[in-house]
């Protein structure tokens, strides 16, 4: 029999197990209800953690523990190996009483007329079970903080809530945030490597590949960045946050960039939703500037520091501001820092750059955090969920296909977001416009008119 202790309940309520996760010699039947890991189907095998159908994914084995040769699932084998001789379990015995609390928001600024709008919203979805509800606000519209009134309500009412995001830097800062305006509320941060790995407080915060360790867990399902890669491409993820979620909870998304699929189900009514065209400090969206070079490929096939780059660096506004620039590979951030290094011409001593093989990642977003380094070469990895005060943005062949409208929206969304620097260039570097610059662009302007910019 399991030990009812509250705390060995709440670590194990919500959850799917692999069945050497469950901690018992003898599988107590009443608490664990058992699964098949692998479902053999007529056409295809279903992993039944990750539901992963493609036979490409699935791996053959011979096993130690039953003999036999048979199926595992390769597809989520960083989360432990589903065997097919092994099954999987959730915790069904009694579903643990989240505690209701009575004033559990210590966080006490300000929201703005449209974050108040914003989280006015958010509250009724949550009062009235609403099932979905998609809010749209621009980069820098400070949604973290319109989230709080809505987590606080669900607190008020007991329920568990996660707030799931595609990646691991954005969960790191999330953490520190949410735990400060919520400061008697147990907060878990889980992702690849994170030192907690419990899962088992109220509040969770994770990456949404943490997910497949849940089974109708949350009563609120806060997703961030739903537009953004890889959840949009990636079945695996949806799989496993439908199934995290209780069946009678409500799913809030998140996003600066919504996907076709959201834009259609808002023009067709189909999703309830709020709009945020402003960010907090109510200045305009900085709208990027385009920038032809004809030489472009070819001095950046020599990782050379392109001329048209240089031109623009003698010109700008403001000097005192770092610089973030985005190129569209490793291989070239790497050594284009060599040749901005050897450039004597460049205004800047602290020069490095960083991108999701780099061991020292999040050491480096940090010390460029602090202006321990001036000017930052980054792949894609650092084009949303975080916040530098004060920097000016170039894109460095902006025309690569790994540039996409979102991508390029999240990007100039870089520039100007703190109060004390609202303001920002963007510069889009390139040897010919593409749909994706043109649409951007176009989208950006459009948010300031919504915010009632010209
Ligand atoms: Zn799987
Ligand atoms: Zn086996």
């Amino acid at each position: 029999m399991v030990n009812n202790d509250l705390l060995v309940l709440h670590r194990y309520a919500g959850k799917l197990l692999l069945q050497k996760e469950v901690p018992f010699a003898v599988i107590p039947q009443n608490d664990f209800t058992k699964i098949p890991s692998i479902k053999r189907n007529l056409l295809y095998n279903q992993c039944q953690r990750c539901g992963n159908q493609k036979s490409s994914l699935f791996g053959v084995i011979p096993c130690a523990s039953c003999s036999k040769t048979h199926l595992y699932c390769r597809n989520c084998v960083a989360m432990g190996r589903v065997m097919e001789c092994e099954s999987l379990y959730y915790y069904a015995g009694i579903a643990p009483d989240w505690t209701s609390y009575e004033s559990p928001l210590t966080w006490n600024g300000e929201l703005t007329p449209y974050q108040k709008e914003a989280s006015h919203q958010l509250v009724q979805a949550i009062q009235e079970s609403w099932k979905e509800f998609l809010i749209w606000a621009v980069c820098g519209a400070g949604k973290t903080e319109m989230l709080f009134q809505g987590i606080e309500l669900g607190l008020k009412l007991g329920k568990r809530i996660c707030i799931a995001t595609p990646r691991a830097d954005v969960v790191r800062e999330l953490k520190p945030r949410i735990q400060q305006a919520f400061q008697d509320v147990p907060i878990q941060a889980l992702y690849g490597g994170s030192e907690e790995k419990e899962g088992s407080s109220q509040i969770i915060i994770a990456t949404t590949h943490q997910l497949l360790r849940f089974y109708k867990s949350f009563d609120i399902m806060i997703i961030d960045e739903i537009d953004a890669f890889p959840y949009h491409k990636d079945a695996t993820l949806p799989f496993a946050v439908n199934r995290a979620k209780k069946t009678n909870s409500t799913t809030i998304y998140l996003t600066a960039t919504p996907r076709k699929e959201h834009r259609l189900q808002i023009a067709l009514k189909q999703l309830a939703h709020t709009y945020v065209p402003v960010r907090y400090h109510g200045k305009p969206l900085p709208v990027p500037q385009l920038k032809m070079s004809f030489s472009l490929k070819k001095e950046l096939k020599w990782y050379n520091v392109p001329k048209a780059f240089l031109q623009w660096l003698r010109n700008r506004d403001n000097d005192k501001r770092q610089l973030l620039i985005f190129v569209p590979s490793i291989l070239l951030a790497e050594n284009i820092v060599s040749s901005l290094k050897k450039d004597s011409t460049i205004p800047f001593q602290v020069i490095d750059s960083v991108h999701s093989e780099d061991e020292q990642r999040m050491d480096k977003i940090e010390k460029f955090r602090r202006r321990e380094i001036d000017l930052l070469v980054t792949t894609t990895i650092l084009e949303r969920g975080v916040t530098f005060p004060s920097v000016d943005v170039v894109v460095l062949d902006a025309g690569h296909s790994v540039f996409d409208e979102a991508a390029l929206i999240q990007i100039a969304g870089r520039a100007g977001r703190s109060a004390d620097d609202p303001t920002g260039e963007v510069i889009f570097l390139h040897d010919g416009k593409t749909d994706a610059m043109v649409k951007a662009i176009h989208s950006i302007k459009l948010m300031n008119k919504k915010g009632g910019f010209k």
